[in-house]
């Protein structure tokens, strides 16, 4: 199997809301094909520009905030603070859309499922397919995303001061009106780089985009041979049901994972529920040794990775590698999704080191020079030899 054609195949700038993305699940939809392994496509309504929609909105909503407290209205000041907070929460937290449905398109998840005789559980192994771009790098970003509490507080603290200049003289004289304007001031430009943050993709060239080799291409390439091989019977799967889900909108707050696990676990409780696992893959296939997230998380609630999980797949590639696996601190990834829904889960994938290490993703860095063949084989065997390890 020629692993390295596959991933320069998919590894093209694929945001969420462009052709190139129905290209490459067209492009794993043919190859599953050619390789005779049955799949199914779960069709869902994607929010491609869910970033850019809700960071909009909030940037809006932090100049309706600048106007009220100039013009010393401080209940509406108020509201418009109150409703950037409760935006972020409701979309990011909750997973419920406000405005990031204003535009919608079709998303599609890619499913693959080997069923055992007599099965006694199911592991379900993820990727997701899609990229993205952003317009600062990470690095920039979390220097400026550490102060959005900061700012929400601000943003509270204005109209109380307002309605306090209502009542005493202190509050009211000169100084304070210029305090106030320049503090709202600062509201509207720290929401501004958020919004570029969020949703300044747009203003990228195609020739920067990222290519997404290895977020998350080379994962995505990993669980493409895993399947051909479990179809071939290369590997004892006992009674093990295996499911290899490929996911789409990961990239826009893990949209796809979010479908999958409404539409199988949540919409469906009289399905005969086999205890179930998730394996997420992410940064498979650059240098270094292999890794686990301890953490997931989108905004505020972080998950801890299952323990279990960790200790089996160390014991996989101990086997293999001879080396322990490494462990990063947190992730947003779609395990999230999977934790939120009580199904114990992990992401696993390697360290990048040497090399750009968990640095250089959403950006051209993330191209086919980050790509170590050597470690997308040994994950695939660790993946393999994990399997084999349920003694059933
Ligand atoms: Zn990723």
């Amino acid at each position: 199997m020629d692993l390295t054609g596959i991933l320069q195949k998919i590894a093209i700038p694929r945001p969420n809301h462009s052709e190139s993305v129905k290209q490459t699940a067209e492009y794993i939809k043919e190859l599953l094909s050619s390789w005779n392994v049955p799949f199914v496509v779960q069709d869902f309504i994607l929010r491609p520009h869910m970033q850019l929609l809700v960071g909009l909105t909030a940037l809006i909503i932090a100049v309706l905030f600048f106007i009220f407290v100039i013009r010393k209205k401080p209940l509406f000041a108020l509201i418009m603070a109150l409703a950037i907070p409760a935006l972020l929460i409701i979309e990011f937290e909750a997973f419920i859309p406000v405005v990031s449905s204003l535009i919608q398109t079709a998303g599609e998840n890619i499913i693959v499922s080997f069923t055992a005789p007599n099965a006694v559980q199911e592991i379900i192994f993820c990727a997701h397919y899609d990229s993205k771009t952003d317009f600062f790098d990470h690095i920039e970003r979390a220097k400026i995303y550490k102060w959005i509490p900061q700012f929400i507080v601000l943003g509270l603290l204005l109209p109380i001061w307002l309605f306090l200049g209502k009542k005493f003289k202190f509050f009211s004289n000169r100084f304070s009106k210029t305090l106030t304007g320049i503090l709202s001031t600062f509201v509207v430009i720290f929401w501004l780089l958020v919004f570029l943050g969020f949703g300044g993709y747009i203003f990228i060239d195609k020739k920067d985009q990222s290519f997404g080799a290895i977020d998350n291409g080379g994962s995505v390439v990993t669980l493409l041979a895993l399947a051909k091989d479990i179809n071939e019977g290369r590997v004892k799967t006992g009674k093990t049901n295996i499911t290899i889900l490929l996911t789409q909108g990961e990239e826009v707050t893990l949209q796809g994972a979010d479908s999958y696990i409404k539409k199988r676990f949540l919409k469906t409780p009289v399905e005969p529920k086999l205890p179930t696992k998730l394996v997420n893959l992410e940064l498979v296939g650059q240098n270094g040794n292999m890794i686990y997230w301890k953490k997931v998380g989108v905004f505020l609630k972080f998950y801890t990775s299952d323990e279990k999980l960790a200790e089996q797949l160390n014991k996989a590639w101990i086997k293999i590698s001879g080396n322990s696996m490494d462990m990063e601190k947190k992730i947003t990834d779609d395990s999230q999704r999977f934790c939120a829904a009580d199904i114990p889960s992990i992401t696993v994938g390697h360290s990048g080191i040497p090399g750009k290490g968990m640095g250089g993703f959403h950006s051209t860095d993330d191209s086919m020079d980050r790509f170590n063949l050597k470690n997308l084989e040994l994950m695939i065997a660790t993946l393999e030899t994990y399997i084999e390890a349920y003694d059933n």
